[in-house]
């Protein structure tokens, strides 16, 4: 494995994964690498493309919570 590469698939089933930005208590925010099949993986390095697909995973949830509460 080449941890230089940007892997943004499941080592295990190879599937896209969801990266979702998750805050601690103390206000540092990560990012979350989580496969739909196997669920959370690690946590990813914050730089691109980690970080735009954490922001437009948040984004798209957002706007599917605000539907909830319309
Ligand atoms: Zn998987």
């Amino acid at each position: 494995m080449n941890d230089n590469m940007p892997d943004t698939r499941c080592p295990k089933c190879r599937r896209d994964c969801i990266f979702k930005w998750q805050e601690f208590v103390n206000g540092t925010r990560h990012i979350q690498q989580k496969c739909p099949v196997h669920g959370y993986l690690k946590y990813a390095p914050k730089v691109e493309p980690y970080i735009s697909l954490a922001n437009a995973y948040t984004e798209k949830n957002n706007i599917i919570q605000k539907r909830l509460f319309e």
